[in-house]
């Protein structure tokens, strides 16, 4: 079968791999679509947990073609979403319900192969069903769920009124969530005047291009700030004046991935005076259950966020996309 490998950091290989063998408590998934992420771009860089070689893609859905004989729950024909996340369940983190932490973090494209390939072998206790969501809806339920654990963590307020820096999918999602949470007011942030549209279309208070007359438009919306500053670029240079945009007793969360080297300078003084706290966000925890709950209600729209689809040995030319950073939003590969 036809799958994507990363032989090694900077190394990648589309090629014909023996089928997966499933064990007695894993399902075989035949992968209908599966999203690229920037996380791929960080183990093709070689910058993040990964062993090589690896079928990488971590966010994916398809139909379950054959169960082992232990599976409870599923059967051949069920269409399904992944949690890539596998825990040990035995360390302090497991036990303390904070699994992200798990001493023995392992993922499907990460450790184990992912979803850029034709079937898949996974877990059971990693699939949940999707019901009658499309296949690209249920590959958006990985990085949905992670934007449930980001607003999670700062503990969003009922009217509390957020900034988003960034709108790709994952700002996009956020600001979907922050509204869902009781948000007032979700005002977003990007260079791309295409996505700003997008962000308006979704239900942005506002949208503004992040440009020279930014500051003044920003300071008319929020004279004081915003409750919630959160930065989905993952660029440094946009974190460090994320603190000059947020109100006095303030949240910061800081969602994008910033290279692994990266520094910023933060006023030590000015997070003392102002009582501001600042938030990190690592995957998910348990949030895929709400993920699909919110797209099945219809409540959060993620069918607007696939831009670009590919076959699998079409996969070099959105790897490209994500290389160059072009103006996309979701590249789902479907294999
Ligand atoms: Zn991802
Ligand atoms: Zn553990």
């Amino acid at each position: 079968m036809q799958a994507v490998v990363f032989e090694a950091p900077g190394k990648i290989n589309i090629k014909d791999i023996p089928e997966p063998q499933a064990g007695k408590e894993d399902i075989l998934v035949k992968v209908k679509a599966a999203g690229l992420c920037g996380t791929d771009l960080h183990v093709y860089k070689g910058d993040f947990i990964a062993s090589y070689p690896i079928v990488p893609g971590h966010e994916f859905s398809g139909e379950i073609i054959s169960a082992g004989a232990d599976v409870e729950g599923f059967k051949p024909g069920d269409r399904v979403c992944v949690d890539p996340c596998v825990y040990c369940g035995k360390c302090d983190f497991c036990k303390s319900d904070r699994e992200n932490f798990c001493r023995d973090f392992r993922a499907y494209g990460l450790h184990f192969n992912g979803g850029f390939e034709e079937l898949v072998s996974v877990s059971y206790r990693n699939a949940y069903q999707i019901g009658s969501l499309s296949f690209e809806e249920g590959a958006m339920i990985e990085p949905l769920s992670c934007a449930i654990h980001g607003i999670k963590r700062i503990g969003l307020r009922a009217g509390d009124e957020v900034l988003i820096f960034g709108c790709g999918p994952i700002g996009l999602m956020l600001m979907q969530v922050c509204k869902k949470s009781g948000a007032s007011r979700v005002i977003m942030a990007d260079v791309s005047r295409k996505k700003l549209e997008t962000a308006e279309r979704l239900g942005a208070g506002a949208a503004l291009l992040n440009n020279g007359g930014f500051e003044a438009g920003l300071k008319k919306l929020f004279p004081f700030g915003a409750d919630v500053v959160i930065d989905a670029t993952g660029i440094p240079q946009v974190v460090q004046n994320m603190s000059a945009h947020v109100k006095d007793a303030g949240k910061l969360l800081f969602f994008g991935v910033c290279p692994p080297d990266s520094r910023i300078s933060i006023n030590p003084y000015e997070v003392y005076k102002r009582e501001l706290t600042i938030y990190g966000t690592f995957s998910l925890l348990h949030d895929f259950p709400s993920a699909i709950k919110l797209l099945q209600s219809g409540s959060i729209d993620v069918r607007s966020l696939a831009s670009h689809q590919f076959s699998l040995s079409e996969f070099m030319q959105g790897f490209n996309l994500m290389l160059e950073h072009g103006d996309f939003l979701k590249i789902l590969i479907k294999p």
